[in-house]
Parts: C-alpha cells; sequence; structure tokens
C-alpha cells in the first residue's frame, strides 16, 4: 500500500463563483468525506497544506501579463469580478487558485524527491481549461500544466505524461503543452459538449479520445486500449500527472456520458499498471458536479492509486 500525499487548503474552499454554483465548495467536502469513509485510504492520505503557488510558477504556463493582471485584481465581497461568462472570482478566487497549482507543484516535488510515489491533490477552483492567457471555464490558472512544466524546467524530466480523463475538452492544457518536446498529453472528452465548436485537432504529443453523448465506460476503456496505453507504455514516462475529472459519470448534471466509478477505477488501475507500480503520479481534480457521484468516483480513483 501506498501512502499517499494529500494535499488541499481551507482557501480552496472559499472561493466561490455564484450562489449556488455547480463549481462549488461543497464538493471538496464531498470527496473528503467519501475518501474518510473508507479505512485503508483513510489511513493512507497523508494531509498536507497546499503552499501557494508563486507568481514565476504560474508563468510556468500562463503569459507574465495574464498573470500579473490576474493578481492584480481586487474584488471585494459585494463586488465579484467576472472573467468569462462561466467563470468569476470572488476576494478568496486568487488564494484558491494559487493553491490549487501550489498544491501540484509540491506534490510533483514530493513525488519527485521520493517521499511519496502517489499524490491526490483535492482542491479548486479547476485548471485545464484555462489557457496561456485566458481564464474560462471556472478555471483561472491551469495547475496541471504548471506542475508538468515545474517538473521539465525545475527537476529536468524529459518524459512527462499528463492525461486528462474530465468529460470536457481539457482546452487550456493542451494550448499550452500539445506541442512540447517533453509531453505526452492523452485526453478523453464528449463531443458535442462545451468547450468544443468541432472535434478537436490533437498536436503532435497529443492524443484525444473523442466519445458521443451517452456512451459508456465501456466505450471509453476500448477507445483506451487502442489509443492511450500503447502510447503510454511506448513513452516510458518519468511522472505522470492526472487531470481527475469525474463529470464523465452518469449522474453528472454537466455532460451526457455513462461513466461509472468502476470506470475510474479501471483507468486509474491501468495507468498504475502500465507505468509501474512504483512509479511517481500527481493527480489533481478537476471537475465532477453531482456530489454522490463525485465522493464515488474519486474514492475509486484514490482506492486504484494506492493499491
Ligand atoms: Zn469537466
Amino acid at each position: 500500500m501506498n501512502v499517499i500525499a494529500y494535499l488541499s487548503h481551507p482557501d480552496c474552499a472559499l472561493h466561490e463563483m455564484a450562489p449556488a454554483h455547480p463549481e462549488q465548495a461543497a464538493r471538496l467536502a464531498a470527496v473528503d468525506k467519501t475518501l474518510q469513509t473508507d479505512q485503508q485510504v483513510a489511513a493512507a492520505l497523508q494531509a498536507i497544506d497546499a503552499p501557494l503557488a508563486e507568481p514565476a510558477q504560474l508563468g510556468l504556463a500562463h503569459d507574465a501579463d495574464y498573470v500579473a493582471t490576474l493578481l492584480s485584481l481586487r474584488p471585494t465581497p459585494d463586488s465579484p469580478i467576472r472573467l468569462d461568462p462561466d467563470t468569476a472570482i470572488n476576494m478568496h478566487s486568487l488564494s484558491a487558485a494559487r493553491r490549487a497549482a501550489g498544491a501540484v507543484v509540491h506534490a510533483v516535488d514530493l513525488v519527485l524527491s521520493g517521499r511519496h510515489t502517489r499524490a491526490f491533490c483535492n482542491v479548486r477552483p479547476p485548471g485545464h481549461h484555462a489557457e496561456r492567457d485566458k481564464a474560462m471555464g471556472f478555471c483561472l490558472f491551469n495547475s496541471i500544466a504548471i506542475g508538468a512544466l515545474h517538473a521539465i524546467q525545475q527537476h529536468g524530466l524529459q518524459r512527462v505524461a499528463v492525461i486528462d480523463f474530465d468529460v470536457h475538452f481539457g482546452n487550456g492544457t493542451s494550448d499550452i503543452l500539445r506541442d512540447h518536446d517533453n509531453i505526452l498529453l492523452l485526453s478523453s472528452c464528449q463531443y458535442p459538449l462545451y468547450p468544443l465548436d468541432e472535434v478537436p485537432v490533437a498536436g503532435r504529443s497529443e492524443i484525444n479520445i473523442v466519445l458521443p453523448p451517452e456512451s459508456d465506460g465501456n466505450a471509453f476503456r476500448e477507445a483506451a486500449v487502442s489509443q492511450w496505453f500503447s502510447a503510454l507504455e511506448a513513452y516510458a514516462p518519468q511522472l505522470v500527472l492526472i487531470s481527475a475529472g469525474f463529470d464523465a459519470h452518469a449522474d453528472d448534471p454537466l455532460a451526457g456520458l455513462n461513466w461509472q466509478a468502476d470506470d475510474y477505477a479501471w483507468v486509474t488501475s491501468e495507468i498504475v499498471r502500465l507505468t509501474g507500480a512504483a512509479h511517481g503520479i500527481v493527480s489533481s481534480l478537476e471537475g465532477g458536479y453531482n456530489l454522490d457521484a463525485l465522493g464515488q468516483c474519486a474514492l475509486a480513483h484514490v482506492q486504484a492509486l494506492i493499491a
């Protein structure tokens, strides 16, 4: 059994875009509560406070002007600031987003130092829609891309695999990492669905599984076996980062796929098996908006990371 670094921070629960918004603080509590229901998982989690990512770390994935502009915003209790039709910030949001990115950066450090082989970041806001110079889709800073570039630039890694199984296409991660020499980017998404106007054209280090509405976990499994896994095995990544969105679940209110918790257990176990049991994996929460399903899927995912 692996002891898993479990990164989170109270700031992440203070960020709110609007009352009753689906990307809500209760998501973190649902994940945490469900993880604690499994005694083996609860015993394996080592809780660690997520540090604030520094502006220079945010700048690994984002334009310096974008970082400076975002960090200069000063929303007040009475006036949140809207960044796009889906994305707003309150007075705690920038700290939350810096903690979310800082969690992934710190998790990468912990895993590459050998102190942990696995890490799970229970953080929000999510990050995978944030592009190099654009906040969108509930996302401010692209935590996974920042973590991947930190692993390459600060630790000298040459082969980092980024796997994104959130139901929405990770346009931001693709925007930032798709043609990077030291990245293999594997993603799955539903199409048609936000944020896609058309089927995404893959970059040279990118493989996208595109799934039709109402397809189930078996369709994903077949596609992952035929499109992802041989590439992942051949790549022999030195580190795996996972954008762990759980909104392909059948009960999710924001999407139309029919995955079950078992599908997240399966894909996680396969990633562990293909990359080696002792291999470093850093996973960070992205989407997942049905609280019960989110908790169960996150538990299935973390159980597979620990096994
Ligand atoms: Zn999503």
